[in-house]
């Protein structure tokens, strides 16, 4: 079997990967020339931890080839993925589809034969219908059908997930029988493998698959400005959010994950999917408050961040150093897209602070984004060096091991604000360290 990938970024690229490892023969497109020359000197432009190994592995079988022609990936392939970014457009929060509907028209012009194309991306109720037409008014003649199956791996842990998945959703158009059974069909032997790991593949139509993307995805991010209010008020009565959140999470209803406190979400995917099903359910004239809350319970939580910092500094960041550990929005990735620490290191930088910084992965791809002072260290005792105040951003495992006695000889003043309570309080307090962490006493 061959299938094409348009787009050979974390999904593209990860998802390529496992397919190929399922043993069918993958063609990714990418059209960023620096990612696509990294990817055929067998580099890995984004860091994922196994990713090396699957690509390097694959490539070397001649089943996963990377490119940049579109046609040549497209002709003869049963199935054609995209996997482009959908950011959000700028102003109104809603995806941005330029990227989609480029790849619909470069498809489009490359079909020679029957081809499902799917849309791997996060978009919009609505988007593989468009797909459908703009393929259409491109080519008449194109023999295709349309699929959603939007993806729900998780940076840091994309192989497990796209190899164990809880599901597989598949969108069809089912307003059209005949045709939604021979794209299922295609699909079934393309997702084949993983009946081994007896993963469900849920098959609906199109606005359901699409939805359920944006439902997933908010519910998440609601679950976490939940337990970072729950945090706030553990805070303010002298409770424990983490003895809380296990309370909670031992219900099977609710479930242990996403009810760890910090400084609020960010990532490519919640910030801009929340604000994304905002929109769609504003066009539908259909009330989404939860979410719409949440986004804004999340942005008030970064913005709110940074106070807390120089509320552990007795007032005021002006003229003090602050480390920061970790960059990332989260750890096991490079990802600093919508990453807390932006805002985060902005507001601290204009307050008057001198930043300085690491993070194990993050750093090349965080300094355009953060403000241009920040000195970058090449580990976390050297950030500690002569700092006032030590903030934990990325809970990465290196930093949880930080011996506390050495953190306290390091600082000038031994403040630490541990915004994802990797430290013992116990421990650090011992050590002499002032400590502050979120929604512990
Ligand atoms: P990304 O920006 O890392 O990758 C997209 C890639 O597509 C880029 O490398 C870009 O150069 C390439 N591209 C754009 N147009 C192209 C074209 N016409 N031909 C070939 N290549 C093209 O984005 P990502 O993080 O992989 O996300 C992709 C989609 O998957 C988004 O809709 C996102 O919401 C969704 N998603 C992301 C994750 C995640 O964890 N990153 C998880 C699930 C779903």
């Amino acid at each position: 079997m061959r299938i094409a990938m348009i787009g050979g970024g974390y999904v593209g690229l990860v998802s390529g990967a496992c397919f190929a490892e399922f043993g069918i023969n993958v063609s990714i497109v990418e059209t960023n020339p620096a990612r696509l020359s990294a990817l055929r000197d067998g580099r890995i432009p984004i860091y994922e931890p196994g990713l090396d190994a699957l690509v390097s592995s694959n490539s070397q079988a001649g089943r996963l080839t990377f490119g940049d022609d579109i046609a040549q990936a497209v002709t003869g392939a049963e199935a054609v993925f995209i996997a482009v970014g959908t950011p959000p457009r700028n102003g109104d929060g809603a995806a941005d589809l330029q990227y989609v509907h480029a790849a619909a028209r470069q498809i489009a012009e490359a079909l020679t034969g029957y081809a499902v194309i799917v849309t791997k991306s996060t978009v919009p109720v609505g988007t593989s219908r468009r797909i459908a037409e703009i393929i259409r008014q491109t080519r008449p003649d194109a023999d295709f059908d349309v699929a959603s199956n939007p993806e729900f791996l998780r940076e840091g842990n994309a192989i497990g997930d796209f190899m164990r998945p809880d599901r597989v959703i598949i969108g069809l158009d089912q307003r059209q029988p005949e045709r939604a059974s021979r794209a299922e069909q295609v699909l079934r032997q393309v997702y084949r493998p993983l009946s081994v790991v007896e993963a469900p593949l849920l098959f609906t139509g199109l606005e359901t698959a699409e939805l359920t993307k944006y439902a997933s995805n908010s519910f998440l991010a609601m679950k976490i400005s939940f337990i970072n209010e729950m945090a706030d008020l553990c805070e303010k009565l002298g409770a424990n959010v983490h003895d809380l959140a296990r309370g909670m999470g031992m219900d099977k209803r609710i479930g242990r994950d996403f009810l760890q406190p910090g400084p609020g979400y960010g990532g490519s995917c919640f910030p801009k999917d929340t604000l994304a099903l905002s929109r769609i359910a504003q066009e539908a004239h259909s009330a989404c408050r939860l979410v719409e809350t949440t986004v804004q319970v999340n942005e008030a939580r970064k913005a709110g961040m940074a106070g807390r910092i120089a509320a552990a500094c007795g007032g005021s960041v002006a003229g003090k150093t602050v480390g920061v550990l970790g960059l990332t929005f989260k750890p096991e990735t490079d990802d600093m897209r919508e990453s807390a620490s932006i805002p985060i290191l902005h507001r601290l930088a204009e307050a008057g602070a001198t930043i300085r910084a690491y993070d194990p992965v993050g750093m090349a791809a965080a300094k355009p984004l953060l403000p241009q002072d920040v000195v970058y260290c090449t580990d976390a005792l050297e950030v500690a060096e002569g700092a006032d105040v030590l903030v934990v951003l990325t809970e990465w495992n290196m930093f949880r091991a930080l011996s506390p006695a050495e953190l306290a000889k390091r600082m000038r003043n031994g403040v630490i604000v541990d915004l994802r309570n990797i430290f013992d309080p116990a421990a650090m307090r011992a050590a002499g360290l002032t400590y502050e962490s979120v929604g512990r006493p």
